[in-house]
């Protein structure tokens, strides 16, 4: 919510401004001093500037990236802007060369027109499918032509059955689609991703991983938290793996093509120790505190004046590090701005800084005269 009450000169040239940092949290609400994020521009095509461009449409592309699972494999078709992968003698799946852990990722993908006169096996429709960590220990959302499976088509033409945790938009073997969004077969479709690996203290599971996952734009994973590594008929329970390894497409048979594969390497959501009050660690929190209230005690002229905006600047530094010279400063500017005349408006932000400073702990409320 902007802050309708106060005045946007306030806001803007405000020391303190919202609650304080405490001991889950390095940055008070509404810092001005929190870093900002870094710039992306995105191309025309809709690629980010800091992605990884797996795949766009070449054969240099395609060999730069990618690398068969299987020696001596029968090549993938490089042809019209895509990477096909057709019905082989030695079929194989590819892996990028690269590895990568926690990822967003963007790949297209579209079956055979022919597919919609197919009634054969589901699972030997158009599968295929995309491996996070690679495909010995990954986890893998599927892909599959799946367009008539959907519940509200049962009984009439153009029903295709399966089991729905197989179907297209499924972490396989796990949790299926939430939708199932897909366009007939012969049109591309679009996948984007967002993955986060398992985090392990040793053989103790802190956190589960997670997909996120977009399916020509509707949510069809919403934050699901792995159960196991992907695996066919038995569960498979999740076990510490290295923390970065390929991502694959599967070989299954099947042709399908891929077009349009950039991925953006993330940080784990778990990494950032000082973000919030989720994954804070209170001393890192508090070594954040106290090296920003350096940095910004070193940014003040004077810190002996007693003007307004110097006791604002100063009453930042406490909100960070309540300790030694910045308290000592603080609390000697404080007492000779009371004890002189002020005009009104430098009273009023000093008054609305001091009333933040007390309603959060950092100073006691008889220091607001
Ligand atoms: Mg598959």
């Amino acid at each position: 919510m902007a802050a309708a009450t106060v005045s946007a000169t306030f806001a803007a040239s405000a020391a303190v401004y919202g609650d304080c940092p405490d001991a889950k949290h390095a940055w008070a609400v509404h810092d001005w001093n929190r870093p900002k994020p870094h710039r992306v521009s995105v191309s025309p095509s809709g690629v980010p500037s800091d992605a990884i461009v797996l795949f766009d449409g070449t054969k240099e592309s395609f060999s730069k990236n990618w690398r068969y699972q299987r020696k001596n494999a029968d090549p993938w078709r490089i042809a019209d802007g895509a990477m096909t992968v057709l019905p082989a003698k030695k079929g194989s799946g590819v892996m990028t060369r690269r590895e990568f852990g926690d990822c967003q990722l963007h790949i297209e993908f579209r079956h055979p027109a022919s597919l919609a006169k197919d009634s054969g096996y589901a699972q030997n429709r158009g599968n295929s499918g995309v491996f996070f960590m690679g495909s010995e220990n990954g986890y893998e959302v599927q892909v599959l032509e799946s367009y008539g499976t959907c519940e509200e088509n049962k009984g009439k033409p153009g029903y295709i059955d399966n089991y729905t945790d197989g179907q297209c938009g499924a972490v396989y073997a796990e949790n299926p689609p939430l939708a199932n969004p897909l366009k007939k077969p012969g049109e591309w479709q679009v996948y984007d991703m967002v993955f986060h690996q398992p985090v392990w203290e040793g053989d103790r599971l802190v956190h589960p991983g997670s997909l996120t996952v977009f399916l020509n734009g509707v949510l069809v994973q919403d934050h699901w938290e792995m159960e196991g590594q992907t695996t066919h008929r038995k569960r498979r329970p999740l076990k510490p793996h290295p923390k970065a390894g390929p991502l694959a497409l599967q070989y299954h048979g099947s042709e399908v093509s891929f077009r349009n594969i950039w991925i953006r390497p993330l940080e784990s959501r778990w990494a950032n120790k000082t973000h919030s009050a989720m994954s804070a660690d209170e001393r890192s929190v508090s070594l954040l505190r106290r090296e920003t209230a350096a940095r910004l005690y070193s940014k003040i002229a004077n810190p002996d004046a007693c003007d307004a905006e110097t006791v604002k600047a100063l009453a930042e530094v406490v909100a960070y590090a309540n300790e030694g010279i910045y308290k000592e400063k603080f609390l000697a500017a404080v007492r000779k701005f009371n004890s002189s005349n002020r005009r009104k408006s430098d009273r009023v932000s000093v008054r609305e800084t001091l009333d933040i400073l007390v309603r959060c702990g950092v100073v006691p409320a008889d220091i607001v005269k």
